[in-house]
């Protein structure tokens, strides 16, 4: 993931794939088996890119996971970072498909 990729047209993309929650706040990804997008060759992974976008970066050591336990939610005040050696899974359930997530 490199935040130099950023650009207009990603954004579009991965916003037209996002649904808003009212009620939660959430905002929902559309495609079933992850939160993730190719895009130009490359797979991106949304949380950690919507994390980068709205509040700043992920360092390499750190996961992005879920405050709100959904697992398809990439709601950037719905992310919150959590370095990857507390070994939390955060993602164990939630109104939509869950993602399995690898323990590192
Ligand atoms: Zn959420």
């Amino acid at each position: 993931m490199n935040a130099n990729l950023v650009n207009k047209s990603l954004l579009n993309l991965i916003e037209s794939h996002i649904s808003p929650i009212p009620e939660c706040g959430c905002w929902l990804w559309d495609e079933d088996e992850s939160t993730q997008i190719n895009y130009d060759k490359l797979s991106i992974d949304v949380e950690v890119f919507m994390y980068q976008i709205y509040r700043g970066e992920v360092a390499e050591n750190q996961n992005v996971v879920h405050t709100c336990q959904i697992a398809c939610c990439v709601n950037p005040e719905h992310l919150s970072l959590r370095t990857k050696t507390d070994g939390i899974k955060n993602d164990n359930g939630g109104t939509c498909k869950t993602n399995e997530l690898e323990s590192a």
